[in-house]
């Protein structure tokens, strides 16, 4: 079977170089055929009651969960990453539908105080949503923004990333096989610049939530501005991870190489500058240097693996031109022969205007940057287009405070690195994009307040 534009999609296992599947590749008309079927499945759809619709979503939360294994090893094998992470992310996935199957319910208006009658507002579904996410976290990501969309009544076209599409078609037909009507979520798997275009463009649509490159996004938002789409975005970052010496150093460096070497430093919330107050920084990049040392880079699917290769050759280049003039103060020994793998790299204390320092990597790559007191590291951790995620390390909760306040990110960890949570907002400041994911408000995204006026007041 080919697509409309006679295509075949090959997708790449980045751990052996080999082919993992073939597809067919949607062009302009497959796009156009799944708006057509989200349009026409939407007004039975959010007459669905609400009870009825958080039923479904709990559906299909248990086929995930019954598939967790296959999805698993389909996403490990696919993104080239750890098959413990492929594990939780999986797990992720099924509580995000689990966590939104409680949103039909609770989707309440409000009544206000107004002369000669009654107003009250509702929160009404948009139509049909485009998504359109990236190869990092194929599932997890796609999740995030289906989950809410759904809950809340639209109906969905999903455009995963060519590089990953393969457990998005799997969720297509879970979805089905766990009971949702045909039409409701559909997913199309074909390239950005054509596909993904199309759902900017389709008059259709109604809104685009995207996930990807801070480049991409500018260009969907110019494109949605067209027919006035809602957007939001969930772009880049370069996160600050601060160390103070009065930090547990030992706690702070043996969380380090997850916070940026996670993923394969194929993260949004990478936090690839790691800020160290100077006194603490030769002790720190020695601790760091141990437990780097302990990382296992290789086989995604052997259980004591931490970090898999890179997406594709491509990528590698890309992420291996940051290093040229930059000193190493540590390196990771990665397998030999096939697989786009990455050495995780620490580079000696570096000008912090340098690119190691102030692009984003999307690799294994971090680099230390010291700092003199608490104004100053506030200074560097925002001398960034980005606003992200970010780490606070120290023993003193009142400068902890002052640090989250003052560093302009959308979500920050004191002592620990963790970014995302299914129950918490997630998104981003400045130019890492607008909107806010997962937690009780991603609902508000996919819809609008409507106020109605009921006069009870003959002369109103
Ligand atoms: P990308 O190149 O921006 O692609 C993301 C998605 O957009 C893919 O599905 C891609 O399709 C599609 N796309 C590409 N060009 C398009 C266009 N002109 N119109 C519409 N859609 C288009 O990003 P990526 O390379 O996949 O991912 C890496 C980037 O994503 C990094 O910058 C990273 O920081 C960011 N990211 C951010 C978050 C977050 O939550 N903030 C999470 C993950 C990743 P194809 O690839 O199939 O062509
Ligand atoms: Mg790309």
């Amino acid at each position: 079977m080919t697509g409309s534009d006679g295509g075949r999609l090959v997708v790449i296992e980045p751990a052996t170089e080999e082919v993992l599947a073939e597809v067919p590749r949607a062009g302009v008309a497959e796009v156009d055929a799944a708006v057509a079927a989200a349009k026409a499945s939407y007004p039975a759809w959010r007459a669905v009651d609400p009870a009825a619709r958080a039923s479904l979503m709990l559906a299909l939360a248990a086929a995930i969960e019954a598939a967790h294994g296959e999805l698993s090893t389909l996403e490990a094998r696919n993104a080239g990453k750890p098959i413990a992470d492929a594990r939780g992310e999986i797990g992720m996935v099924a509580a995000t539908f689990r966590y939104y199957a409680a949103a039909p319910e609770r989707l309440t208006g409000e009544t206000i105080p107004v002369a000669g009658g009654v107003a009250m507002t509702f929160r009404e579904p948009l139509g049909v949503v485009g998504l359109i996410t990236p190869w990092n976290f194929p599932l997890a990501i796609a999740a995030w923004k289906i989950a809410p969309a759904l809950a809340a009544g639209n109906t969905v076209v999903l455009k995963p990333a060519e590089l990953t599409p393969l457990t998005a078609l799997r969720l297509g037909e879970l979805a089905l096989e766990a009971g949702l009507p045909e039409g409701v979520l559909n997913v199309v798997v074909g390239p950005g610049s054509t596909c993904g275009r199309r759902l900017v463009e389709h008059p259709d649509v109604a809104k685009i939530a995207f996930t990807g490159s801070t480049e991409v996004g500018a260009s969907i938002a110019a494109g949605a501005a067209a027919s006035i789409k809602r957007v939001t975005l969930e772009l880049g970052g370069k996160s600050a991870n601060v160390i103070f010496a009065d930090a547990d150093l030992e706690a702070a460096a043996a969380a380090a190489p997850g916070a940026v070497f996670g993923n394969a430093g194929q993260d949004c919330c990478a936090r690839s500058r790691i800020l160290v107050e100077r006194p603490a920084v030769e002790e720190f990049v020695d601790l760091m240097r141990d437990k780097m040392l302990q990382m296992r880079v290789g086989d995604p699917l052997d259980e004591r693996t931490t970090m898999g290769p890179l997406i594709s050759a491509g990528h590698r280049q890309a992420v291996a031109s940051f290093l040229a003039g930059e000193s190493v103060a540590a390196s990771v020994p990665v397998p030999d022969g096939s697989g786009f793998w990455f050495s995780p790299t620490l580079l000696y204390p570096t000008d912090p205007s340098s690119r190691v320092a102030t692009e984003e990597i999307f690799g294994p790559v971090a680099c230390v940057i010291p700092f003199d007191d608490e104004a100053e590291a506030i200074r560097i951790a925002n001398d960034t287009i980005y606003g992200l995620s970010g780490s606070i390390w120290t023993g003193d909760g009142a400068r902890a405070l002052r640090l989250a306040r003052g560093v302009e990110t959308g979500v920050l960890s004191v002592n620990s690195n963790s970014s995302v949570r299914v129950s918490t907002p997630f998104g981003g400041f400045k130019q890492s994009g607008y909107g806010r994911e997962l937690g009780p408000h991603a609902t508000d995204a996919y819809t609008e307040v409507k106020t109605v006026f009921y006069a009870t007041d003959a002369k109103m």
